[in-house]
């Protein structure tokens, strides 16, 4: 079904100029700058309309000092609803984890991501310059009220979530919505007390594998690296009430966060597409379909 995205709003040359409202970390501190996730919120005066699911750019200041021209630009997914957390539509919110890096050449370790550490050091009152929106694979479609949804995430991947998340409540949402989400610790589950908040709704569930601290039930059907638990391992837990939404033909899967998260999750839906009896690759199927939506960065 066609719909309105609103794309690329603002450009490299025209980019639009937001002010930093909140810089929230949003994981125990006593994990450490690698577990560094931040919540920001940022406001602007002109109209940037977003949809959840899409990415803003960030044009990190200052030159690279590689190629000697101004940084390129990074996308980070919008982790509020299209209303932005203050309602009037005039904010997004941004999850951002602080990234390092090995240099495998020099072999110089724990080098700081440029745009991640630039965003997770701003402070209330900065100017930050954006682009977008961008993307339009990864939203909701309009005709959402009774499909059923499972969303699956890793780390920074639940940002699109919050928003879809909300946006479904918000507007009366009958279907069924599942969220998964991997993690490695309980302290870092980004969000946690908003969506426990929802599991008011009888019509949502929420799913959490933390890996370091819980093991793999089934490690002979879906292996894990040591056992671990995996989102794989915990969506195979519930593979009865996900291959009920997936047998709807027009329920939708999504996945985001980290690259080779699908490695471990499509034989997972392989073997639920098996037991309703599917012949050929239900995840091609279910791509083909348009119904399984991967972002992966
Ligand atoms: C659609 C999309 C959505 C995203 N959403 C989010 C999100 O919601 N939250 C989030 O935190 N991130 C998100 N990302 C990732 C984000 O865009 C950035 O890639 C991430 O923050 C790292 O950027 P950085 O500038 O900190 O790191 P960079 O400095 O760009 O480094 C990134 C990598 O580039 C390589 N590299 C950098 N410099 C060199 C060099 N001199 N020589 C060799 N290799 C080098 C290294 O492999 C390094 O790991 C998303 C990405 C995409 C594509």
């Amino acid at each position: 079904m066609a719909q309105n995205v609103p794309l690329n709003l603002f450009t490299v040359k025209s980019p639009l100029a937001a002010e930093v409202i909140e810089n929230k970390r949003l994981t125990a501190l006593s994990r450490g700058p690698k577990n560094d996730v931040r919540h920001l919120t940022l406001r602007y005066k002109e109209k940037y309309a977003y949809l959840p699911g899409q990415s803003a750019g960030i044009l990190p200041p200052a030159t690279d000092p590689v190629t000697g021209k101004p940084h390129k630009l990074r996308l980070y997914s919008v982790a509020s609803e299209s209303a932005g957390d203050a309602g009037d539509g005039q904010t997004v919110s941004l999850c951002v984890v602080r990234h390092f890096w090995d240099n495998s050449v020099t072999g110089e370790k724990n080098i700081p991501g440029v745009c991640s550490n630039y965003l997770c050091d701003v402070k209330v009152g900065d100017s930050v310059s954006m682009t977008g929106p961008s993307g339009r694979h990864f939203i909701i479609p309009e005709d959402f009220k009774h499909r059923d949804f499972i969303f699956v995430a890793t780390g920074t991947g639940i940002a699109p979530y919050r928003g879809m998340l909300k946006e479904l409540f918000d507007r009366g949402y009958e279907g069924n919505a599942a969220l998964y989400f991997g993690v490695q610790y309980g302290d870092v589950i980004l969000y946690d007390d908003e969506f426990e908040a929802y599991r008011k709704h009888k019509n949502f569930s929420y799913f959490k594998a933390i890996s370091r601290e819980q093991a793999n039930p089934f490690p002979g059907e879906v292996p894990t690296r040591n056992n671990k638990m995996y989102v794989q391992a915990k969506m195979y837990v519930s593979r009865e009430a996900l291959a009920e939404s997936l047998k709807k033909p027009d329920s939708m899967m999504y996945l985001c966060g980290l690259k080779g998260m699908e490695e471990g999750i499509f034989p997972v839906l392989e073997k639920i597409g098996q037991s309703l009896g599917t012949q050929d690759s239900f995840v091609a199927k279910l791509k083909a379909e348009q119904r399984l939506k991967v972002e992966v960065y």
